[in-house]
This record gives C-alpha cells, structure tokens and sequence, in this order.
C-alpha cells in the first residue's frame, strides 16, 4: 500500500521548484495530486481530415511534411516564426511556431505525424498555431483523450500531466477501496483505484463518465454522512440553555421604528421556541439581502442578554462586522446592552481591554471577525452564536467558536438564497428558517441589460446620478484563478481609462481581491464618506457592504457571472431613499445569456432567481459554486449532480437510521470518510 501522505517533493518529476507551484495550487501531497482533477478533457484520440477542420476549433490531424521547415527571422524583434507544410490526401495546412529551434529539423518529409491544435482558417488557408504532435506510432501528446487541469502560472499542462502520470503510476492498484462493498454492489461503482486512473486518463468518454459518477457519489456521500452526524451530535445532546420564558422578544419588539414582516415574526417565533427548550438551537436563516435577518439576530440577542449570557456575533468582514456593531447598538443601547467590536485592525491595548471586560461578563454583545475564534477570546458565559456566513464559514469555525460555551444556541445567517431542496440537503446538519418577504415600500431596482455598445448611453447615465449627488459601483467580473490577472487588469485598466477620460471630472477608485485588507478598507471608507464617486471594482464589494447613497451598479461582462451571485451584487444599490438601477452590460448570442439576463431584469426576488438558476444552467456555462457561498466540491458540480445528491442523500439517512454511529464492521469504511471530511482542509 503506498503512502497517501507521502509529500510531492519524493514524486518523480517534482523538484524544489515545482513543489512551490504545485503548493500554489493547495497539492501537498500524494494524494492531493491524485485527486487534483482535471478540469476538462480533450479528445486527441481520432484525426480530423484537413477539409473538415473548423476555424476556432482544436482539432487533430494525421498529415505529412511536404517541405523542410521554414524559418523566418523578424528583423528588431527577437522573433523567429517555425512554419511546416503539411498535408494529407483531403488538403494542406501550414503549421506556424515560434521561437522554437529545436523544431527546426525534427519533421522527415514524408512520414506520417499526428499534429493538434486551434485551427485557423482565413479563406481556404488553414494554419494550426503551436500545435503539439507526435510520430504516428507514438502516444505521447496525441492519440488519447488528454486531461486539461486547472493551472497556476509557469506551470504548463504537459508538466502537471507528467507529475500526475508518475504519482497513478506510483499508486496503481495499491489504494485502499474507501466505500463498502454492498454500495460499490448496489449503485454499481467503480472500485477506487480504477476510477482515480481513469479519472485521469481515460481510454473513452464513457470510461470516464464511470470514474466521475464513482468518486462523485463518493464526495456527496462523505459529506451528506457527515452532515446527518454533526446533527446526530447536536440533537443527542439534551443540556441546551433553557433561556427563560420570562424574558419576552416583544419587548425590543415594541421599541422598533418599524413593524416586523410577517416571515420575520414567524421566523422569530421558530427561534424563541429553540431558544426555551432544552435542545440545543442549530438554525439556519435565510433570506435574501435586506429582508431583516439582521433584525431578528438583534432580537433574537436581546432575550439571550436579558437571560443573563453573552452573544457572540461572527461577520466574514471588518466592515461587516462594524456596520454590525452600528445597527445592534441602534437598537439595544437603550436597554443598557453592551456591544463592543473585535477585529484584527485595533489596537492592542484596546483589545486587552475588551478580552478582559469579556471575561468578566461586563460585554454582553462581541461582534467581529475571525478574531473572535482566537484562543485568548474567553467569555464569562457565552450563551448564543450568530454567524454570518455570506460565504459559508464551514462547519471547523463554527465549531471553534460554539466551544467558547457551554452548548450555546447557534443561528446561521446567509444571504444566499438557495433552493429549499438544495437547501435541506447542503445544510443537512442545520433547521431551517426562510424570510421570504421583503418590509415593504422597498423601491424595486430598475435593472437594464445592455450591449457594450451602449456604454455612452450608460456612461450618461451614471453622470447624471452623480450629478444629483449619488455614487456608482462598476464591477468587472474575475472569473478563474488562471484568468487573475486579466480580470485584475480589467479594474485598474478601466478605472484608469474612466479617471483619465470618461469622468475626468469625479473621484474614480478601485477595490480588488488582492489589495491589502488596509487598503480595501480605506477605499470603502472614503467611498462610504462620498468622497469617491465611482467605485471599480471585482466581486469582492459583494460582501455586505452598506453605501445608502449609491444608486447605480454597473457590471461588465454580465454573462460571466452567476444568477445569485448578479442578485448578490446588485443588492448593494438600493439600501437607502433613492431609486436605484443596476444595469447588465452583456456580451453573447445564446439563448440561455438571454433568458438569464431576462431573470434579473424582471424580478428582484433572490428566491426565484436562484432556482431559475439551477434551471438554466448548462454543463456548458458552468461557474464555480464558490460564488454562491456554497460548499466547494473536488468533483461533484451541485448543479449536474442535483439527481445523484438526492439518490445519495436517501441512502445516507437509511444507513445512519440503521447505525447512527457508523460502528458495524460494514460501515467501519464510511466511518473512515467521515473522519476525513472533518480533518481535510477542504471545509464540508
Ligand atoms: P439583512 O440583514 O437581511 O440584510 P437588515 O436586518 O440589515 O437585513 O435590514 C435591512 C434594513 O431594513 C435595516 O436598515 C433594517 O433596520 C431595516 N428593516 C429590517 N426589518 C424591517 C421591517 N420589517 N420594516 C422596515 N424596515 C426594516
Ligand atoms: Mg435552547
């Protein structure tokens, strides 16, 4: 058996520094590069006839050399272009490379190569740019279905190939099978050891459509296992607080300058009675940007307080957390409620001060980030946790942070309305609360979906609204880890187009992921103050941000993003008096860009939208479920893999029904995958 820990420096082919791209990419070890999946697949396995090739597409060719290479020098420029004329009983081709002299006499006219690569066809000459090939007999580049993986920069598709290669190699037939037989039997899986290999390398589509379902059932199931077992944990468990009866929401409740929506009172009341009993409270809280979760958490923080305990409040972000501590302190000052804020940005005395007043229970209210999971955070008698998992915290901190009390109650707050089918199954371990109605006299945002080139008309537009003293958001879309740079580029680029031309005359700035969390800050900061007018910016800003004043959300490339994730965004306009727009500038012909765009411009309900999403979403369009806040999967796509989820979800509570602690030596394997799920560093 090999070692799955074994790390990647002892593999073939991974020197010093490929171990640092490939940690770039999270592999450490043996097994991370084994289950380090492609991305996508090429079939190089069956040649194309030069007449048949189609411009824009890759393809494979069988052809001959009629000539020696060509080599053309590029005078002032340090540029030497390859060109080889071949054909094959259909046609010719040239095929162009560059720089490349070891090309220079590696083709004997006359023999047969395999070539592959992007067609370019202007009239009827047909070039093939940097096409990679091999000798008719040979396999190396051609002739299979090749893996394309997700990369980092300077490492190339044929090197990680090469790496992965010698590591299935180094573990064929030698993995440990990590399901049971009798579910290998029943949905007829493939074993372990042939789905990672032909997961990888697979002779046929079909070889690897057996791989895929194999090792997807297997991650859906790991997770939805460890899911029913957290809750099993949670619901054994009899020593909830019993917060007391006496204590009564209505009383903050009362005190509001607004009366509660309806789902907000029933969601409430789902709450108060968890809190009473003897059970511990695992709820989740959903509802759609601006529909009042906030709200309830106050409340629902009021009766924990008045009950006598402490209520820690969890936000992913600073400014989150402070906008936060503002609203709880609006409503909670007046009855003598305490709320302090932690975050990593203040100063050291400041925070020895607050640990202390924590820890004699003169806190009743800390509201923060991550900070809050620190060790030295003690409190006197945490009694309730709110997190608020715009993007999923992931059940470790949860975990962390409920242990700073005794069997705390927790309530799970997102703003990513997910389908309540998907819902039930994703947040398997939790109870679920949905506010469904938004307070009323809400002004719906007016959304446009526009071509680029609408821009001046659009650019007017926002002039306009500044004019009248409202600010802009512009988003740009950054679409893959690979494409980075030129999603990054996209902001800067743009935001110093627009200073320098198009609003010369405004304060333009722009925000990106990989600032410095300073740095973000303090242009939100100035931008909140107005004295920024246009913010450009990628998704970053969809993290809860509260800009009363701005009006108008701009996003570039619409058809990049998610559903969910443009309704994301564009609840960052219209959270104050002033009518609001969001205007989708678009790019494509397809009839599913269309509907899609269609969806946002006529309905603003979170709800809808994302089961429209889950609808329109081809296998050809796929965006990472990391943008909807949802749990990030090796291999399983929630969207396509919605049937086997549910097939796997029913077998997971027959067989925790059977054996909740998965102790029969038939499960001693599922107990296995458990286990893993709660130590990975992938977050279930
Ligand atoms: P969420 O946390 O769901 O985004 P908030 O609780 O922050 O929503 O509410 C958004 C805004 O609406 C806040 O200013 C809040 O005071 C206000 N609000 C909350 N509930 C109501 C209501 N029932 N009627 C009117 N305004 C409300
Ligand atoms: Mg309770």
């Amino acid at each position: 058996m090999s070692d799955l820990t074994k790390e990647i420096q002892y593999i073939k082919g991974v020197g010093p520094n490929r171990v640092k791209l490939l940690n770039n990419l999270n592999i450490f070890t043996l097994k991370d590069l084994i289950t380090y999946y492609p991305r996508d697949y090429e079939d190089r396995s069956k040649p194309v006839k030069i007449e048949d090739l189609e411009d824009g597409k890759e393809a494979l060719i069988a052809a001959i050399p009629v000539a020696k290479m060509n080599e053309t020098r590029i005078r002032n420029r340090k540029m030497v272009i390859y060109k080889l004329i071949v054909e094959d009983e259909t046609g010719r081709a040239i095929l162009t490379w560059y720089n490349q002299s070891y090309l220079k006499n590696r083709f004997k006219v006359g023999e047969i190569y395999h070539f592959f690569g992007k067609v370019k066809k202007v009239q009827n000459r047909i070039e093939m740019l940097s096409p990679v090939f091999d000798e008719e007999t040979k396999n190396k580049n051609t002739g299979k279905i090749i893996p394309i993986y997700p990369l980092t920069y300077n490492l190339s598709q044929n090197v990680l190939r090469g790496i992965i290669e010698n590591a299935i190699t180094l573990v064929n037939n030698k993995l440990p099978e990590t399901l049971p037989k009798y579910i290998l039997d029943d949905y007829k899986l493939l074993g372990a050891n042939e789905a990672i290999k032909k997961i990888h390398f697979p002779e046929n589509f079909e070889e690897f459509e057996k791989a895929r379902k194999r090792l997807v059932f297997e991650e859906l199931l790991g997770m939805q296992l460890a899911l029913l077992n957290l809750k099993n944990a949670y619901e054994s468990d009899n020593n909830g607080i019993q917060f007391s009866k006496d204590v009564k929401m209505s009383d903050v409740i009362n005190t509001l300058p607004f009366k509660l929506t309806k789902a907000q009172l029933r969601v409430l009341e789902e709450i108060d009675k968890d809190m009473e009993s003897d059970k511990n409270m695992n709820r989740l809280l959903q509802g759609d940007v601006g529909s009042g979760k906030t709200a309830v958490s106050i409340i629902a923080s009021y009766k924990a307080v008045k009950c006598g305990y402490q209520v820690a409040i969890m936000a992913p972000t600073a400014i989150l957390a402070s906008q936060h501590l503002e609203s709880f302190k609006e409503m909670l000052d007046k009855f003598g409620i305490t709320c302090e804020l932690l975050v990593s940005s203040i100063t050291k005395k400041k925070k020895e001060e607050i640990l202390e007043r924590l820890r004699d229970g003169k806190i009743d209210i800390l509201i923060g980030t991550h900070a809050l999971l620190e060790e030295n955070v003690i409190f006197n008698k945490l009694g309730l946790v709110v997190t608020d998992e715009q993007h999923r915290f992931g059940v470790k901190q949860r975990t962390t942070i409920v242990e700073k009390g005794q069997n705390p109650d927790v309530l799970v707050m997102t703003a990513t309305p997910i389908p309540r089918t998907l819902a039930l199954i994703l947040y398997g371990d939790l109870d679920i609360s949905i506010i469904d109605e938004l307070p009323p006299n809400r002004k719906k945002i007016e959304t446009y979906a526009v071509r680029k080139n609408m821009e001046e008309r659009v650019n007017n537009f926002i002039r306009k609204q500044i004019t009248e003293g409202r600010q802009a958001y512009i988003v740009c879309p950054l679409v893959e880890e690979n494409e980075d740079m030129e999603g990054l580029q996209s902001v800067i680029e743009l935001a110093e187009r627009y200073q320098k031309e198009t609003f010369s005359e405004y304060k333009v700035a722009y925000l990106h992921g990989k600032m410095k969390p300073k740095e973000k800050d303090e242009i939100m900061e100035r931008f909140k103050n107005g004295e920024i007018q246009i913010l450009i910016a990628t998704t970053v800003i969809e993290v809860g941000v509260n800009v009363p004043n701005s009006s108008i959300m701009v996003v570039e490339n619409a058809e990049r993003f998610g559903l969910a994730q443009l309704h994301q965004l564009r609840g960052r306009v219209g959270r104050g008096e002033y009518q609001s727009y969001c205007i989708l500038k678009y790019e494509g012909n397809s009839e599913t860009i269309k509907q899609r765009m269609k969806v946002m411009c006529d309905t603003n309900d979170g709800f809808i939208i994302s089961e429209k999403d889950l609808e329109l979403r081809g296998s050809g369009d796929f965006f990472g479920t990391e943008q909807h806040g949802l749990p990030e999967f090796k291999i399983a796509n929630l969207f396509e893999d919605i049937a086997v989820l549910k097939k796997v979800q029913r077998l997971a509570l027959k067989i925790m029904e059977d054996d909740p602690l998965l102790e029969k030596e038939k499960n001693a394997k599922l107990n296995n995958l458990v286990k893993e799920k709660f130590s990975s560093r992938i977050e279930i």
